[in-house]
């Protein structure tokens, strides 16, 4: 059974009259075409369309009772503004067979009463740039919110000169940012504002249990009791999800480009994906975006300023930390739960660090070769600035190589370097590390170095979406309306972690690197 429920709306209704969002009605999707359909999400959210086709595409959008702009406010760069979805709209909530939620949004649907001059469109480039990465990511292992389809508009839009138009139909658990509880928090009175947020929470907690609202026979949006012991336990279980998250994006290489407060989910995943771009060069310091001038939210800053989201969030939530509604002890609690933040994410890129050579974090944690090991591979890539994907794939190279032999010390013999050398195009480690690396793993047990050799291959892509790869594509889908590259590309990042010759071959970094790449939003 599946069906639409437009919770937000109601629950928008009965806590404040509606001031969290703004009605609005639906694109009728006249003379629109689809541009690009997710047939694998699709049959996952249980649509039961053969093929998709505008009819049945404008029917489901149409079928839902009240589409809403939803407000939210958000801090860009540091500072605090006023936002909402400018162009989006929230069409509803969809549940599959299974009983697993789906909020389904709009993006460049047209201009809502929070467009702030903007005209509340979108280019056909953009939204399948976004439908691309998020199914890059899906496919990665990284925690997203996904693409359903990209359907081209009959108007243009106009970015500097006319450009295609065009809609993303996006989905994920639910959109709420840290954005939307900072404009609630400003907007309602403490007590709407405290039941909005518990709502919220408990939407979010429940759906990470893999609550139902078809099993719970109500609303995973019911309006929720203040219980200060339960926004905790959010705030606790999201810094776990975040700094996974934070972890994943720093193990792909994707840099999200734009980490102001209103693009971040309460969810713990990658939202609003706008100058996003993935590092072909091991450089922390590189940001794409063409607003970003001060490196604000270059790739290894990620953490450092989520770090500074999470502060926000806390602040958000520091109404709902205490019973009795003591400042003072709100505060103290915070600053604990920021420092379990902190060690969160300390951990999570630890691991990362430690999974990606193929080491066991658990076991050598205290092991003094094995930290070395670690914090030397890191000197290195960040002082050598390679191809950050492709060291790992020579690294796995190396030891399928060394697993052929039997000597420890063959790799300082020469014959390794060698002789993986024609198999890998990029700089490597010392001989010295590379030795040293190999030993370990050959000292660590019968079965170890197969286990280390499985571990890489799960945690490694063999493909990541390169961007100059993904742009090529799109202007040969936009600009000439032709598909093999796209298809191509698509494919290959489907399966990222397979050892083949496609993704051996679109895996290849460009001649100089990242050098000019630059990302811009709101396209
Ligand atoms: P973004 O950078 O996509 O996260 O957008 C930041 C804010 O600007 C959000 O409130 C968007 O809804 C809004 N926005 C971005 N592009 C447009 C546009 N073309 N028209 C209206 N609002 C927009
Ligand atoms: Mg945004």
């Amino acid at each position: 059974m599946s069906f639409w429920r437009s919770d937000y709306r109601a629950l928008g209704q009965t806590l404040t009259s509606g001031r969290l969002g703004v009605d609005m009605p639906q694109p009728n999707g006249l003379g629109m075409r689809i541009a690009v359909f997710n047939q694998a999400l699709a049959e996952e959210m249980s649509l039961e369309w053969a093929h998709a086709d505008m009819d049945s595409v404008s029917g489901w959008i149409q079928s839902t009772s009240q589409p809403m702009a939803m407000a939210y406010a958000g801090h860009q760069y540091g500072y605090f503004t006023m936002l909402g979805d400018g162009r989006a709209l929230l069409l509803g909530e969809w549940q599959n067979d299974l009983g697993i939620c789906y909020d389904v949004h709009l993006k460049g649907s047209g201009p809502t009463p929070f467009a702030r001059g903007g005209d509340g469109y979108a280019t056909l480039h953009a939204m399948l740039r976004e439908f691309i990465i998020t199914e890059a990511l899906h496919a990665l292992g990284v925690p997203t919110t996904r693409s359903l389809m990209v359907l081209e508009t009959p108007y243009k839009v106009w970015r500097e000169m006319d450009q295609r138009g065009g809609l993303l139909l996006r989905t994920a658990p639910h959109h709420v940012r840290i954005g939307t509880l900072e404009y609630a928090n400003r907007a309602l009175s403490p007590e709407d504002y405290a039941r909005y947020a518990m709502v919220i929470l408990n939407r979010s907690i429940g759906l990470w249990n893999g609550a139902n609202a078809l099993e719970q026979g109500r609303s995973l949006y019911g309006v929720g009791d203040f219980d200060p012991e339960a926004v905790r336990c959010y705030f606790e279980e999201w810094s776990r999800r975040q700094a996974e998250l934070l972890a994943h994006w720093m193990r792909v290489g994707f840099a999200h480009g734009v980490l102001n407060t209103d693009n971040i989910s309460l969810m713990g995943m990658t939202l609003d994906l706008g100058p996003c771009a993935f590092v072909n060069t091991y450089d922390l310091k590189r940001s794409f975006s063409s607003i970003d001038q001060y490196g604000r939210y270059a790739w290894g800053r990620q953490s450092e300023i989520m770090e500074w989201n999470a502060g926000v969030l806390l602040s958000c939530l520091l109404p709902l930390l205490d019973s009795d509604h003591n400042e003072r002890r709100a505060v103290l609690i915070a600053q604990d739960l920021l420092q379990q933040y902190r060690f969160c994410v300390e951990q999570a890129l630890k691991r990362m660090q430690w999974m990606k050579l193929g080491l066991d974090p658990q076991r050598f944690s205290n092991h003094e070769e094995a930290c070395s090991l670690v914090s030397d591979w890191q000197v290195w890539l960040e002082e050598s600035r390679p191809d950050y994907a492709l060291s790992y794939l020579n690294l796995e190279v190396i030891l399928q190589e060394a697993m052929q032999f039997d000597s420890k010390s063959y790799p300082v013999q020469g014959g390794l370097l060698e002789s993986s050398s024609r198999h890998i195009s990029v700089d490597l480690p010392s001989r010295d590390w590379v030795a040293r690396w190999i030993n370990f793993l050959e000292g660590a047990g019968d079965g170890a170095c197969l286990s280390s050799l499985a571990q890489m291959q799960s945690q490694n892509p063999s493909m990541i979406p390169r961007n100059h790869l993904v742009e090529d594509a799109l202007d040969q889908k936009v600009l000439h309306d032709r598909d093999a590259g796209w298809d191509e590309l698509l494919k290959a990042i489907r399966e990222p972690y397979q050892r083949s010759e496609l993704q051996r071959r679109l895996n290849q970094p460009p001649p100089l690197g990242d050098a000019g790449y630059c990302t811009f939003c709101g396209t």
